[in-house]
């Protein structure tokens, strides 16, 4: 265990995916974490059962990140079993992809609301809660950059996250808490892979000059660098793990 012991982290949508092996990895740097989940809770509690039994600490919370009374609820959770937070991961997100002539108000809504609101709503508790010293990583997407065809909404989304680590990361000056987000590249997860080809996921995959998806672990560890000693001069910074897609 790295001498993040007695810190805590939370992991928003932390029971699959990229968020899972964030939580797994902040544990094993010492971190005791909070694994939300929205519906997955199977996932959660294995994951958390795994963490103990590595001899980590983890919790899991229940909270779709939409709701702000949720979210709050959450973070009281992380008080009452850790004594405090220091740490937010807000990886919670979906991605619902179509040309902006065809999208639906729902495909507009939900984006907003898990991506972008959800993100606003953990924010705003971190900037209350947040113990003095501590980190917050947004997950944004290198498609912020990219801005390819379909994805338009899910690109807006979080572009309106890079948004809100600048400025957030101003608005905490004096607290010596840093605020990034990292941005990953297309990584090998039921967000990415449902709905495509094998042809096309090959496709994607070789867009990169590192000729690879990126896997959850190596997304977990920009996190980890950012959430961990080594990371304490970044601040304000939006840092892309994509193999060099963009
Ligand atoms: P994923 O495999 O679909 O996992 C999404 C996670 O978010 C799940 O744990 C899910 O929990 C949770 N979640 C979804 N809606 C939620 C809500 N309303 N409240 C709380 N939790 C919620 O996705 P992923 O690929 O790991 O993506 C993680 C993050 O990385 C997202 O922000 C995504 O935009 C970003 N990203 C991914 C890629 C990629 O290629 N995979 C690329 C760039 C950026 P439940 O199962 O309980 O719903």
């Amino acid at each position: 265990m790295s001498n993040a012991s007695g810190k805590v982290a939370v992991v928003t949508g932390g029971s699959r995916g990229i968020g899972a092996a964030i939580a797994e990895r902040l544990a094993g740097d010492g971190f005791a974490v909070v694994i939300n989940y929205a519906g997955s809770a199977a996932d959660a509690e294995a994951l958390a059962g795994k963490i103990e039994k590595a001899g980590g600490q983890a919790i899991t919370a229940q909270a779709d990140v939409s709701d702000p009374v949720a979210v709050a609820r959450m973070f009281e959770m992380a008080d009452a079993a850790f004594g405090g937070v220091d740490v937010l991961v807000n990886n919670a997100g979906i991605m619902r992809l179509a040309a902006i002539a065809d999208a639906d108000d729902a495909l507009f809504d939900s984006q907003i609301a898990i991506n972008l609101k959800g993100t606003f709503n953990t924010l705003r508790e971190a900037a209350r809660r947040l113990r003095n010293g501590g980190r917050i990583v947004n997950l944004s997407s290198s498609q912020a950059g990219l801005l390819s065809p379909t994805y338009g909404i899910y690109a807006a989304t979080k572009a309106a996250v890079e948004a809100l680590t600048h400025v957030m990361a101003k608005e905490l000056r004096g607290r010596n808490i840093t605020v990034n987000a990292v941005a990953p590249g297309p990584t090998a997860t039921k967000l990415f892979l449902d709905g495509k080809t094998e042809q096309l996921i090959d496709h994607l995959a070789k867009l990169a000059p590192l000729e690879r998806l990126g896997q959850p672990t190596d997304v977990a560890a920009a996190v980890s660098f950012l959430a961990g000693p080594d990371g304490g001069w970044i601040n304000g910074q939006i840092l892309r793990a994509n193999g060099g897609i963009i």
